[in-house]
């Protein structure tokens, strides 16, 4: 069954979610010849998050995408980063050689705005998809030849197949594969990521502030100008139950559950969080699934395999696997089922290993970032992590 007919027709594929798995995935199935959708939840791509890293083999698919200068040229370009005592606001640490996020400036991998990234690539895409926004799937229904899809708003359509990129929640993994909870492992920590105005006037630099020796929360900005990105977060030993689509009670869970004792420059951060307009809020989240497709439908990036926040590898991960799974789908347009069977083998063991090590990192207890001197600020060396040491290697085919 699961072959593309071969008529004069362009193949057509939908792809729910227009952020970076579903948008890479989108440029290369059509630089293969396929007439592409994308349907998105939000009205326009959506905006948000902190800093995202292309590392390793990412660098090496957006070199093959041709959009690896505009990368680099919408990077963070971070000149440091200092630790502050997250109560008084006072500097204890500065270090100009790396960032916590964005790892050792002399570095090949690129650390870039979430939505700076998704722009780039919306620009790559150009007028070759096209896009229904403020829009979702409630229902697939797939035969031998094609998959009937019924979307909330927009009229119904026929495509030949359809791909999952819509995030960690996936609605498309809900709809064919089941509940979230049967594929998501919690990594036992919420974040909240947000833009707030840039209260600690920064430039190009980032922000850590840390209380008794944990990090609690961190901003980075680019320019000065520029609204600074929040990131704040708790531990929970069980995952809780709210409403994912409600942001009031995301937002009233940040005020309750981050470091509520403490007040001083977190109380200020929350405090802006208010007004902030971009809000993200979820558990640090792996999926696992066994297999990644079903019939006509696949899932790419968070959807299928995400590896969590806490290495900031879930980007390089989604735009690799865009690139295999676009790439074999053009290699075996008679055989749909030998592109997912090819694209499972060939990202299998690089995704498990990256996930592996994400989980290692999140239940290894939180270091300190920056130590008090006598003498005030130190530069002496931290215990900083750097994830860029843990990027895994793949060799990429030439599709
Ligand atoms: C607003 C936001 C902020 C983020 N901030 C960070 C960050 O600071 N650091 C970090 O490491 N990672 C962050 N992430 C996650 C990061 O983008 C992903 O882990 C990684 O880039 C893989 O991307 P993805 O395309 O698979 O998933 P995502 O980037 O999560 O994209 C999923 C897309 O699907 C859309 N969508 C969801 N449901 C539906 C639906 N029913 N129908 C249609 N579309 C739907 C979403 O609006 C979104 O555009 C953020 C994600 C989002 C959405």
């Amino acid at each position: 069954m699961e072959h593309l007919q071969e008529t004069n027709a362009r193949h057509t594929v939908l792809i729910s979610g227009a952020s970076i798995a579903g948008l890479s995935t989108a440029f290369w199935l059509s630089k293969y010849g396929f007439k592409v959708t994308l349907v998105e939840r939000a009205p326009h791509i959506r905006p948000g998050g902190q800093a995202v890293d292309v590392r390793g083999p990412a660098l090496e698919v957006a070199g093959r995408m041709g959009i690896l200068n505009d990368i680099r040229q919408n990077s963070t370009k971070l000149k440091g980063m200092s630790v502050v005592d997250a109560v008084s606001g006072k500097e204890i640490y500065q270090n100009i050689k790396q960032t916590l996020t964005g790892g050792r400036h002399d570095s090949a991998d690129v650390e870039i705005l979430r939505d700076d990234l998704c722009n780039v690539l919306f620009q790559a895409v150009g007028s070759q998809a096209n896009y229904i926004f403020s829009d979702s799937i409630v229902r697939l229904d797939q035969d031998e030849s094609g998959v009937n899809v019924t979307f909330a708003h927009a009229a119904s359509q026929r495509f030949d197949l359809v791909i999952g990129a819509d995030g960690i929640r996936s609605n498309v993994r809900k709809i064919v594969f089941g509940d979230d909870e049967k594929f998501v492992r919690y990594l036992g920590h919420y974040v909240a990521i947000f833009t707030i105005p840039n209260y600690f006037d920064l430039e190009y630099w980032e922000m850590i502030f840390q209380h008794e020796g944990t990090p609690l929360a961190v901003c980075i900005a680019k320019e000065r100008a520029d609204e600074a990105r929040a990131y704040l977060g708790f531990s929970s030993d069980k995952p809780l139950k709210y409403d994912h689509r409600d942001i009031n009670t995301q937002k009233q869970l940040i005020m309750e559950k981050a470091a509520p004792e403490i007040g001083g420059m977190i109380s200020k951060i929350k405090e802006l969080m208010h007004s902030s307009t971009n809000f993200y809020f979820d558990a640090v989240n792996q999926t696992i699934m066994d297999t990644w497709s079903k019939g006509r439908v696949a899932l790419v990036g968070d959807a299928g395999y995400s590896v969590s926040l806490s290495l900031g590898q879930s980007t390089s991960v989604a735009m690799v696997g865009a690139y295999v799974l676009a790439g074999e789908i053009a290699a075996h347009k008679e055989d749909l089922q030998a592109a997912f069977d090819q694209y499972e083998h060939e990202l299998q063991e690089y995704i498990l290993t990256n996930q592996n090590l994400a989980f290692q990192t999140s239940i290894e207890p939180t270091k300190t970032l920056g130590k008090h001197s006598e003498e005030g600020i130190t530069m002496e060396t931290a215990d900083l992590p750097d994830f860029g040491l843990s990027v895994i290697p793949l060799t990429l085919k030439n599709y």
